[in-house]
């Protein structure tokens, strides 16, 4: 079937005439890593250490001189909360963090309010985007009608409005048969079907990871099976409909798997992989940095699903991501309002923010340490998730469109909620240590993040 290609949407802001100079230009695809002048013209990477009539006319950014360039960092996991849940955060807000946290592209889920199940439904929230997002927004459509897990969603309306691909996030796609159905139905689409892996019967209402932890804390846990119990059988599934799409002679549907937590369930993966089953994966900065022992404190903030799991489990997601089976980062930003947070911690909303804090928190966490190199950071934040999405993979290259970020990688601080850009301050995050600031956020070479506090600025100023 011929569909076309997925939407990203946002603001157009007229491109600017920039000189970066004395930067550091580092692309892990090509194995770029110098230092150079970097020229921008007409939405585009102009040069490399442009010549003097080049450069005659461009704006000079010398407090940038320093930083590193990477192509922008696109996040295939955000809740943009739009329509429905504007109060936690909406598509101008959303982006607005993203841009805070050097992300060019961020691709929203469909659990909001009505589901995005139709493809009006998603032109609306497009235009939303085109309107007044400050980065590339995409959007995932519902694989079944309002999530109810019960019938398929209208796909081929979602394909047609240009998603990026299909989700029941915050949901499993617990029966077989419509998980089967879903991936037959949308080969040779090339638009991934991305899996919230979570055995609801295993997991019943439990609030954190089961094991010592949850037993010394008296509260109920989710316990490690119902991750791979799913996972075994999602990958099961896509085995079976591979090999009859490969029969057929048409292109299997992709899989990619969202937020794991479990490090049992990468073995599993890393088999699929081998097997070459088109199947992709991320984890999100909150599993590979903290673990279940940290909720003794009992902050909200560290109430997520899945649940933060064991030390044991942090370090295997650590390693997956390390040597490549784990493909990206993940942030599952998911923004709630204080009366949902600032409740007993059984009763309070799963989820933490994570657009503004991924990039510093995982720098300091795990690259400053060397328990990460930067150039796998850097590649799951850009060609990872770009790959897993069937995105186009960004390069840092003349003639590119500069969807850029600019970060100075020696800047300490602690994570504070005058860090947060969005409307939340859910941040599982907060007082924490971060590293490497992101100094500004250029899509179609335009400066986002200057517009965007700009904007905020003068918004203060109008209130006051
Ligand atoms: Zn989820």
């Amino acid at each position: 079937m011929s569909v076309l290609g997925p939407r990203r949407a946002c603001r157009e802001i007229t491109p600017e005439n920039l000189l970066l100079p004395a930067v550091r230009v580092f692309d892990p695809l090509t194995e770029l890593d110098r230092k150079a002048d970097l020229l921008l013209s007409e939405g585009c990477i102009a040069a490399f250490d442009p010549s003097a009539s080049q450069r005659q006319g461009a704006e000079v950014l010398s407090e940038l001189e320093g930083c590193h360039v990477f192509c922008g960092f696109i996040d295939p996991h955000a809740h943009l909360r739009t329509p429905g849940y504007e109060y936690k955060e909406d598509v101008e807000s959303g982006s607005r963090a993203a841009a805070a946290g050097g992300f060019t592209t961020v691709v929203a889920m469909a659990n909001t309010d009505p589901v995005v199940d139709g493809g009006p439904l998603v032109g609306w929230v497009l235009e939303q985007a085109q309107q007044t997002a400050w980065v590339r927004v995409g959007q995932v459509g519902a694989v079944t009608r309002g999530l109810r897990g019960q019938e398929l969603a209208e796909l081929r309306e979602l394909l047609d409005a240009g998603v990026v691909g299909f989700s029941d996030d915050g949901h499993p796609v617990k029966d077989t048969d419509l998980l089967l159905h879903a991936l037959r139905y949308l080969r040779d689409c090339d638009r991934p079907l991305l899996l919230h892996l979570e055995d609801s019967s295993a997991a019943l209402d439990g609030v954190m990871h089961e094991g010592a932890w949850s037993a010394r804390l008296g509260l109920r846990g989710v316990p490690v099976v119902a991750e791979t119990g799913p996972l075994g059988l999602a990958l099961d599934g896509l085995a079976y409909a591979s090999a009859e799409a490969e029969r057929l002679g048409k292109r299997p549907t992709p899989v990619h798997l969202q937020h794991l937590s479990a490090g049992a369930g990468l073995t599993r993966l890393r088999l699929a992989k081998d097997a070459g089953l088109p199947v992709t994966a991320e984890v999100t900065p909150h599993h590979l940095l903290l673990v279940d022992e940290e909720v003794r404190s009992f902050d909200q903030n560290l109430k997520v699903n899945p649940p933060l799991r064991s030390q044991a489990d942090r370090l295997e997601l650590i390693r997956g991501l390390a040597e490549g089976w784990v493909d990206c980062v993940g942030t599952d930003h998911a923004p709630h309002a204080p009366h949902e947070k600032e409740v007993p911690f059984e009763q309070a909303a799963f989820g933490t923010l994570g657009l503004e804090s991924a990039f510093p928190a995982l720098y300091a966490g795990l690259v400053a340490p060397g328990e990460l190199s930067l150039e796998r950071l850097v590649a799951a934040m850009t060609a990872g998730p770009a790959t897993s999405l069937r995105l186009p993979v960004p390069r840092l290259e003349v003639g590119a469109v500069a969807d850029l970020t600019v970060i100075d990688l020696a800047d300490e601080w602690t994570l504070t909620e005058g860090d947060l850009a969005g409307k939340s301050r859910n941040s599982a995050f907060l007082g924490r240590r971060m590293q490497g600031r992101v100094k500004e956020t250029i899509v179609a070479g335009s400066r986002r993040l200057s517009a965007s506090r700009l904007q905020d600025a003068r918004a203060a100023g109008e209130r006051d």
